[in-house]
């Protein structure tokens, strides 16, 4: 493992667009993103299903191609890469999806379907050596060795994601996107499956970007949290920072709708209203102005930009210009 440096950047996204085509007009589901993943850290990517999570990690691994914007992988201009250099550079990044039983292909067995990527990438020509691999990824995700020749159809949830992991560790990558990882599973296996994915970090220093819709399960997971809405980013921070100083009120009514594990703390759940603004040729304006209980004529006329609060801490609302 080559040595991880925390204060090197490995992802440098900046104005990243992704716009979709639609009868109605131009759909802007990524607008404008702009954030750093620092090597060996992991970015937690918040917000409801739509906000534009899943497109911003697809659009970075060009699985979906960008409207705009760059994208930088240890300094290298991704965009710049023809589609078969895009091909071989994707051994370094890789994604694990949310739901692996549609990610799997039904007719191989698990020693099959964990090769597979390393057939692609030709890694260990050399089939017993690569079945050696297969058998120590097995090992180093938890899966026992007598399921070599089983069928995805034949294990759970658990050990499903268990093979979309060990798949992309399969060709060593340096960065990974956890697109809802956890999502479909119970919660006992999710914590076994996010204890995994911090064993693995620190054991081989990768860096993720982990999406998820549930802002507990990136609480202790991420270094930095980044909240979405409408295709926007709207508020970074560490994460301890943000769950201390929640100032978006879009984050603030995220915030609050996590359970309080202390029955004596009363809590309020802000409840949103109001109808969610058509990311279909968005007006220049705020676009949680109509579900949100601060806004004025000022929301409804422009629009904010992020702007640094605090150290490393940036908000995108107009409550913050006298801070
Ligand atoms: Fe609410 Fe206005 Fe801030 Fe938008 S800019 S979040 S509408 S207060």
């Amino acid at each position: 493992m080559s040595k991880i440096d925390t204060n090197k950047p490995l992802i440098e996204v900046e104005g990243l667009k992704k716009y979709f085509a639609t009868k109605r007009g131009m759909l802007h589901a990524v607008d404008d993103v702009t954030f750093t993943i620092n090597q060996g850290m992991t970015l937690g990517v918040v917000g409801e299903s739509g906000c534009g999570k899943s497109t911003t990690g697809r659009a970075i691994l060009r699985l979906l191609e960008p409207t705009g914007g760059s994208v930088h992988f240890d300094g290298q201009d991704l965009l710049a890469l023809s589609a078969e250099e895009m091909r071989h550079k994707r051994q370094e990044l890789q994604i694990i999806f949310q739901d692996p039983f549609s990610s799997l292909n039904p007719r191989k067995t698990l020693a099959e379907t964990i090769a597979e990527p390393m057939e692609i990438h030709h890694i260990f020509d050399d089939k017993l050596k690569r079945e050696e691999r297969v058998l120590e990824l097995m090992d180093t995700v938890g899966l026992a060795r007598r399921l070599m020749n089983v069928y995805p159809h034949e294990l759970d949830g658990g050990r499903r994601q268990r093979i979309g992991i060990a798949r992309a560790l399969s060709v060593n990558p340096k960065f990974i996107v956890c697109d809802e990882p956890v999502s479909a599973l119970d919660v006992s296996i999710q914590a076994q499956i996010l204890n995994l994915l911090e064993d693995l970090q620190e054991d081989m220093g990768l860096t993720y970007m982990f999406i998820t819709h549930d802002l507990s399960v990136v609480n202790h997971f991420s270094d930095d949290i980044a909240v979405m809405y409408l295709g926007k980013l709207i508020e970074q921070a560490p994460s301890e920072e943000l769950f201390a100083h929640p100032t978006h009120p879009y984050t603030q009514a995220l915030l609050s709708a996590i359970p309080e594990p202390n029955i004596h703390k009363k809590t309020q759940r802000i409840l949103l209203k109001g109808e969610i603004t058509s990311p279909i040729e968005p007006k220049p304006i705020c676009r949680f102005a109509q579900r949100c209980n601060y806004a004025t004529d000022r929301c409804r006329e422009g629009e904010p930009c992020l702007k640094e609060i605090s150290p490393k801490h940036f908000v995108s609302c107009f409550l913050t210009d006298d801070m």
